[in-house]
């Protein structure tokens, strides 16, 4: 059996310092600073982040970086090594919802959401696969905008990472168009080595906790499917209007109001509805996934890191039959991981394709990525790509 690449991350120094070189090739002088802010995975908590409820993210050891020097004016120039040859250069002034399009939006659109005074000269340098369900958007927000929290004496604890996670969260709905959640943002600014967050949709409010895999013998598998999730906007869409009506109708603000126990008088109340068999199960999936969350949490303040694998299959199976936001390559990562030793698996992030993750024990790592290459190789899907999910810091000054 050969076992697989890894997609590693690379270190922390060498990266900002590439993102130094880049950004003296483009502009001719040496950046103020350099920034980064990682990608995540969430480990339980799916679609639940748009009807108060509650997530289980990480930060990715994978991070976007982006080296930036502020200007007088309000002018914004920037370039990635991700998107060669579609550089960016416009004024603050001009930038508002639907403006910039394309790549450029997910920078300009943080200054914009934070009302900063000037504009910047940057590049960016990103680690983190780029439509993956890795969030390499927030990860390129969130660097964006620790650098300019930093530059003009903006608050960096806790509670100014959730005010700049908010602007972040702005930026990608208004100005980039993409009608997302806030727990991207949350992770990739509040999270810390070792731990993972438990993100309270609701106030925003976090709670740090111990996330010791490697103490536990085990290790976060990621699968990227590399699957087109061409659809996913839409159906997006469409989820959040269930979830919407059926609190609606329910009386309720959001379905985070429903407890586990109320949840068979819910689905009674939904059944004169139009449509009642599917808003039952969109909101069996809320109800029930918000409730594995609170467990996985108290497993995980306990301890007991092991014993979170089952929550983890039984997210899965609701998001594929209940929420019907999982895929075929989703699907094929989590049946053939389970079947080759993982202790649980699920799909992460918005679904209809992008990534999966398993809880594996270390050493059978290489044995669970291989078992899934050569189902994808099988069934003649393109090739996964794996990442190892080490619980890693939020945004923060590199250099
Ligand atoms: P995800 O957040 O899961 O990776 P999204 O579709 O939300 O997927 O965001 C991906 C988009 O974010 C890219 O298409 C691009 O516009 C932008 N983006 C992310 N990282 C970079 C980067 N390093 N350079 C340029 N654009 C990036
Ligand atoms: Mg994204």
């Amino acid at each position: 059996m050969s076992t697989p690449p890894f997609f590693e991350a690379p270190a922390r120094a060498e990266a900002a310092e590439a993102a130094a070189d880049a950004y003296r090739d483009a502009f001719g002088e040496t950046p103020e600073g350099v920034w980064s802010a990682p990608g995540r995975v969430n480990l339980i908590g799916e679609h639940v982040d748009y009807t108060g409820g509650l997530c289980l993210p990480l930060a990715l050891p994978h991070r976007t970086f982006v080296a930036l020097s502020p200007r007088h004016d309000d002018v914004v120039r920037v370039r990635s090594a991700q998107e060669a040859g579609a550089d960016w250069e416009g004024s603050l002034a001009g930038v508002g919802p639907g403006s910039p399009d394309g790549w450029a939006a997910y920078v300009a659109g943080v200054p914009w959401a934070m009302g900063s005074g000037h504009g910047f000269d940057a590049v960016v340098d990103g680690h983190v696969p780029l439509g993956s369900g890795l969030s390499s958007s927030a990860a390129l927000e969130c660097a964006v905008a620790i650098a300019l929290a930093d530059l003009d004496d903006l608050p960096t604890d806790d509670a100014g990472r959730a005010e700049l996670a908010g602007a972040c969260v702005q930026a990608e709905n208004v100005v980039a168009g993409a009608n997302t959640g806030g727990m991207d943002q949350a992770a990739s600014l509040r999270c810390r080595e070792g731990q993972a967050i438990l993100l309270d949709t609701r106030d925003d409010s976090v709670t740090h906790l111990p996330l010791d895999l490697a103490g536990a013998g085990l290790a976060l598998l990621v699968v990227d499917t590399r699957a087109a999730h061409s659809h996913s906007g839409g159906e997006y869409g469409a989820r959040r209007a269930d979830v919407e009506r059926a609190a609606r109708v329910l009386g309720v603000p959001d379905l985070r109001a429903v407890a586990a126990d109320g949840l068979e008088d819910a689905l009674a109340r939904l059944a004169g509805e139009e449509g009642a068999q599917v808003l039952q199960r969109r909101v069996r999936h809320a109800v029930t996934e918000i409730d594995r969350v609170a467990r996985t949490a108290q497993l995980l303040r306990a301890g007991r890191v092991r014993e979170i694998g089952a929550l983890m299959d039984a997210s899965h199976e609701s998001l594929r039959h209940d929420y019907e936001v999982s895929a075929r390559e989703l699907d094929l990562v989590v049946d053939t991981a389970r079947a080759a030793g993982a202790l649980g698996a699920r799909m992460t992030g918005g679904g209809f394709g992008g990534s999966a993750i398993a809880l594996v024990e270390r050493d059978a790592v290489p044995e669970v990525a291989a078992a899934v290459r050569d189902a994808f190789a099988r069934e003649e899907l393109r090739a996964p790509q794996f990442l190892a999910a080490l619980p890693s810091e939020g945004a923060g000054r590199d250099a």
